[in-house]
Formats: structure tokens, sequence, C-alpha cells
């Protein structure tokens, strides 16, 4: 003990007291109901926010964990622009992992208010309840690789077009691409936040398109709806030629976790399984689930995508700067620095569908 403490400061690790409740922002989100759980199955208490306590729709996984792991999960309600509402939740706690934020690409009618807004005033409403809270040590933030690259094109600029977490996205604006605009706002206002004091440490998470079996019946979030475009046919005339890496949800969750509970974790992360072409995904469905769903089995000539793209929300904008572009993302510090291991995209895949299939989704 004497030693940790030791090693602690030689090296400014932070050692986060894990008997002590463990905040987790929008606990009914895709990747947050994952982190929630782990965090469970390994004894931890776990206080996590949602929107509202009476959606029980949206909530009712959390529910389900509530009724196995008792005491052990509170839920508390708190909105990202609702100053103060962090604070009984985050009160108390060493370790908050902050991973509420909105994530959708398409129907976007007023990004500053959909997408700005919540992303960057809510990262600044947590940050600022972990200034005023004296116990917290370190805050873990999920960013996004959208947070380093805007468009695939960008990486025209870079060594072997291959992105690290050197780097920034510096295309992205309201007009184009706002989601990865908001999550660079909100990253780099965290960092900003964190630097202004000394308490607390930041270690970011930047994830890929994140898949893989979901906790939750929901099909609002843009990964279930991806998965359920791909099976329900919606691409079957084809997919864009564009590169995406993609990571297991599972994979993020325990990204998260490592990231709060490794004393030494420091940084950003991206957590990203491999980069594969859009039709990747589609074969890896065919080669499994043979001809059970009409998955798109070519690409779609750009100019087409010209003109259908607008339709399932790629602008103009995206097409040209990603159709047929390079894209590599180096994720080789996620594994040194926070031990993570990548499982296999395959099983990614298989697990994603069968769960759709077993929760009657399809
Ligand atoms: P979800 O849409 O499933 O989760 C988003 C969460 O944010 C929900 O809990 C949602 O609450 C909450 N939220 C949104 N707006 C507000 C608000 N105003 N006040 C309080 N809570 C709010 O998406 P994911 O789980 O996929 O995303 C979680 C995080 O991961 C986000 O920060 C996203 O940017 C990031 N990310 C996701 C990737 C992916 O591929 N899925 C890739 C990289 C990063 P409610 O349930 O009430 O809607």
């Amino acid at each position: 003990m004497h030693q940790r403490v030791e090693l602690s400061l030689r090296f400014n690790m932070k050692s986060i007291n894990s008997e002590l409740p463990i905040v987790v922002t929008g606990g009914s989100g895709y990747i947050a109901s994952w982190i929630v759980k782990y965090l469970l199955e390994d004894g931890k208490s776990v206080r996590t926010t949602v929107r509202s306590l009476k959606d029980t729709k949206k909530i009712s996984h959390l529910l389900e964990l509530k009724d196995k792991f008792k005491d052990k999960l509170t839920l508390f309600e708190a909105d990202l622009l609702s100053e103060g509402s962090f604070d009984a939740p985050i009160a108390g706690a060493e370790l908050v992992i902050h991973t509420a934020s909105p994530f959708f690409v398409a129907g976007i009618k007023d990004a500053q208010k959909q997408l700005v807004d919540p992303a960057l005033q809510g990262t600044k409403n947590v940050l600022l309840t972990c200034n005023r809270v004296s116990s917290v040590k370190r805050v873990v933030l999920t960013s996004s690789v959208a947070a380093i690259l805007g468009d695939n094109i960008d990486s025209l600029q870079v060594p072997n077009h291959t992105f690290t977490e050197e780097h920034w996205n510096t295309t992205s604006n309201l007009k184009h691409q706002p989601y990865a605009y908001s999550k660079t706002l909100a990253e780099k206002e965290a960092w900003e936040i964190q630097k202004s004091q000394s308490r607390w440490d930041l270690v970011v998470i930047n994830p890929s398109f994140v898949m893989g079996p979901s906790l939750s019946k929901r099909l609002d979030g843009t990964s279930v709806e991806f998965m359920k475009n791909m099976l329900k046919g919606v691409f079957r005339t084809g997919v864009p030629d564009t590169k995406m890496g993609f990571v297991d949800v599972r994979d993020v969750a325990k990204a998260h976790i490592l990231a709060g509970l490794t004393p030494n974790a420091k940084g950003r992360h991206i957590t990203s399984a491999e980069v594969i072409p859009m039709l990747g995904v589609a074969k890896i469905i065919k080669e499994n689930f043979g001809n059970k769903y009409s998955v798109p089995t070519g690409n779609l000539p750009k100019a087409l995508v010209y003109v259908i793209g607008p339709f399932f929300g790629l602008s103009w904008g995206y097409t040209k700067n990603n159709i047929g572009q390079p894209l590599n993302l180096n994720h080789e510090y996620s594994k040194t620095d926070l031990g993570l291991t990548y499982r296999p995209l395959k099983d990614t895949f298989i697990d994603h569908v069968n769960q759709m299939e077993s929760a009657g989704l399809l």
C-alpha cells in the first residue's frame, strides 16, 4: 500500500478507490449500458444518469440490472443542458465516466441546438461539477474518432494515411459533418477545463463506429439503426465505397473501465478494432447468415451516391470527401496504455445480428 502511494506520487498516478460509487452519465445509451453492466458484474457500485426516470421503455435494461444488483445501482435524473443536474450523482465520487452526448448523423435540422449545444454545454456542465466536487480524481470522456478526423480525405494530409491520437479534426463545422464538429468542440473543451485545475485528470476514449449486441431493445441509436438498415435491405442496391473503422461495443465499454481504473492511464485513445470497407460488413453477414438478409453485394457508383445519398443522410460533401479515400487508424496506444484487446469484427457483427433476432427486432 505504502509503495502504491509512493509510485502514485512519483508518476502522478491517480489510484481510484473502487469501493466508492462510479458515475456513468447517459446510462440509457448503447455504450453506457455495457459500462454499467460490466462495473456491476465486477462488484462496483454505480450511479448512472438518465434523462427521465419515468421513461421506463428507455431504461428497462437498467431496471433489470437494478433488480439483479439492488443497491449497487442508483439511477439519477440529469439533463446535459440543465445546470447543476449532475451535482447529486457526482457528490462523493472519485471516478466520473461521461458518455452522454447526442449521436446522430441524419435528419439534422438545427445542428447547433441538436448537437453542439448538448455536446459542448453538457461537457462543461459535467466537468464544472467535477471541479466543484472535491472528491473527483479522474474523468473518463467518451469522445470519438470524429474528433480526430472529419473526412477520410483528411488522411491525405497525414503520414501513411494513418491517424493517431496526435491528430485533431480541423475540417468539420456546423454545416459539414456537424456531429463530428460537436465531438471535437466537446473534447477540446474538456481538455481546457482539465488544464485549469490539478485535482482530477482526464482520460479520453475515441471510438470508431461502434457495433455489437445492445442491452436494450431500442432502435433509435445510430449504431443499432445502421445494423437494422443493413439487415432490412435498405442498402440492398449497394453501399458507398467508403472505409470505416469499427469496434465492438463490449470492447469500448471495457476501454472506459480500464481508462478509469488504470492508475497511470493518460491522454486520448483511438479505440477501433479494424478499418474495413462498408461492404465488408455485408460480406461478413452473408458468409455467416447466407441469404437470410438482403445485404448489399456491391458498391454504388459514386455518381449514384451523389443522387441518392442525400435520402440516407449522405451530403454531397460527405460523398466527395469520403468515397474511395484511404483511411487508417492506429490503435496501438489503446493496447499499450490500457491493455485493451480487440475481438474480431466477425464476432461483433454475428453477435449483433443474433441479439437483434432474439430480441425480435428484425
Ligand atoms: P446513444 O444514442 O445510445 O446514447 C447517447 C446517450 O446520451 C443517451 O443516454 C442519451 O439519453 C444521452 N443524451 C443525449 N442528449 C442528452 C441530454 N440533453 N441530456 C442527457 N442525456 C442526453 O449513443 P451511443 O451509446 O452510441 O453514444 C454514447 C457516446 O459515445 C456519445 O458521446 C457518442 O458521441 C459516443 N460515440 C459513439 C459511437 C458509436 O458508434 N455509437 C462512436 C464514437 C463515439 P437518452 O437515452 O435519453 O436519449
